[in-house]
């Protein structure tokens, strides 16, 4: 099959947070099975290996002419295509310090129009992709592309076959925008009711009514999705639920112990002395008194309503009176970041809390420390706590979409689980969790050890991923 990723994120190149990653990942993986694989995402910046095509496209969008350019790199057999336009040139993906960009509708219906072109402009290996080609899209921000799919190119006899599928990685973001802005998509007015919702042009909205198929990353967030968690969207979504998938992401090398080159020392599942290394390197590096024998605990997150941070402002005063220690790393909210930024004034021998964004330290927070906490509200995959597992790291997570899928709750009588998924949103049952984690540290060191290797035997490779996404395209072409 050939199939086009369009996405606002992609990484290494551009992440904030799992959209990005998966992105990043799955092509691979599909090029893996023998699938041609495109990628189509913004070029935020000047990228190293990824040269100018010389290909332009002139799309009309909002009352004018826009030229955009794109540039390549191939890696691991996937073609990265990187759409040039003087309105991704910025410091932030989605805002910056002063906001959200006021022109992101724009912006992104311009990565949709943008990625429509590929196949039947672009030359990839001497020649273009051409008719035959599956649209992968991915949240809002690229939920428009039926849109223009069925309302620009179909209707002009273009892609007849073509069909477009939607992965939604976070159903909390719609993309809304005023009903005036839906003039600048340049389609026609018979494709107005699907982008409405309570007058509003929102751009999820028009994605989940018009792809052929549905895509979200774990199986409890697509039931969740028909229920109670899509911001309004529960009717359309239980009216296509049988168009809707759930599918697991898997996580990348580039989290694997043995081979991280983040680490000061690596490990696995046989042999976890570098893991113990890790350890006592993280709180060199943090400042903390190096003891091996103390639980240590880490978090590492956006700092947004959706993680729960509250759990963690709720348990920390009793969690730091504890023989502990805790690690924050975020950035987001300010009221968030002013307690990360407190924790080590008020525990200055057991807390460091750093705002910002580091990929080194995120790893290395992984390997080092005993414990994660992931008390989200919701969460549509996470990929933190199967991070964890993979580093022989316990996760306690509250039992919610991707969490509750992947992280089993430990079971001392028979040996079984990888760690605590507590059920009830609340401070109290985060402390539960973490008081059965404590006991069993310091009175089970086996069963800790049998958690552990439990959780780093897990296999999270996208491989199984890739072909469950294999199989999602197939029954999207059968439609
Ligand atoms: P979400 O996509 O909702 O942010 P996920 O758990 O799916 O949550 O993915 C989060 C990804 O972003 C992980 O790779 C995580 O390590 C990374 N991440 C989040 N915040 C930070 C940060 N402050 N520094 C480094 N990496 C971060």
């Amino acid at each position: 099959m050939n199939v086009v990723q369009v996405s606002a994120e992609i990484a290494p190149w551009s992440k904030t947070g799992g959209l990005g990653d998966v992105c990043g990942a799955l092509p691979a993986a599909l090029v893996g099975r023998g699938h041609r694989v495109v990628t189509v995402s913004p070029r935020y910046k000047a990228y190293d290996g990824a040269w100018d095509t010389t290909v332009r496209a002139r799309i009309h969008l909002f009352g004018h002419t826009h030229e955009v350019g794109y540039y390549h790199l191939n890696r691991d057999g996937v073609d990265h295509l990187f759409v040039d336009h003087p309105s991704y040139r910025r410091p932030g993906i989605y805002g910056d310090d002063s906001g959200t960009y006021g022109d992101n509708l724009f912006r992104f219906a311009l990565l949709s129009r943008a990625a429509l072109e590929v196949p039947l402009r672009v030359p990839l290996g001497g020649e273009v992709v051409g008719e035959e080609v599956l649209f992968h899209c991915n949240d809002w921000h690229t939920a428009l592309l039926p849109v223009f799919l069925e309302g620009i190119y179909r209707s002009a006899g273009r892609f007849p076959r073509s069909p477009a599928v939607l992965a939604i990685h976070n159903a909390g973001h719609h993309g809304t925008f005023e009903a005036h802005e839906f003039a600048g998509l340049d389609v026609s007015t018979r494709w107005w009711p699907a982008c409405d919702m309570s007058g509003r042009l929102n751009c999820l909205k028009a994605g989940v009514a018009l792809a052929a198929k549905l895509v979200t990353v774990s199986p409890t967030y697509a039931r969740q999705l028909c229920i109670d968690h899509s911001h309004g969207l529960e009717g359309l979504f239980s009216h296509r639920a049988r168009d809707l998938w759930g599918i697991l992401n898997g996580i990348g090398e580039e989290w694997n112990p043995a081979t991280d080159k983040h680490l000061e020392a690596n490990f696995s599942a046989d042999d976890l002395t570098g893991k113990v290394a890790s350890k006592a390197a993280l709180q060199r590096e943090l400042g903390l008194p190096v003891r091996p024998e103390v639980p240590m605990f880490g978090v590492v997150a956006r700092l947004d309503h959706q993680k729960g941070i509250e759990l963690l402002m709720g348990a920390a005063p009793w969690l730091l009176r504890q023989d502990v220690q805790l690690v924050i790393l975020g950035s987001g909210g300010a009221a968030y970041e002013d307690f990360v930024r407190r924790l080590a004034r008020e525990a200055p021998q057991r807390a460091r809390g750093i705002v910002g964004f580091s990929e080194p330290l995120a790893h290395r927070i992984e390997a080092g420390v005993d414990v994660f906490l992931m008390p989200s509200r919701f969460e549509p995959c996470g990929l933190n706590q199967m991070y964890s597992m993979r580093y022989g790291t316990v996760p306690i997570v509250h039992a919610t979409g991707g969490l509750a899928d992947t992280v089993q709750t430990w079971e001392p009588a028979s040996g079984a689980g990888t760690g605590w998924a507590f059920r009830e949103f609340s401070t109290d049952a985060l402390m539960q969790a973490i008081g059965f984690a404590l006991r069993t540290w310091w009175d089970h060191p086996d069963a800790w050890r049998k958690l552990q290797q439990n959780g780093m035997r897990r296999d999270f490779g996208w491989d199984r991923a890739a072909q469950l996404y294999e199989a999602l395209y197939l029954a999207a072409y059968g439609r």
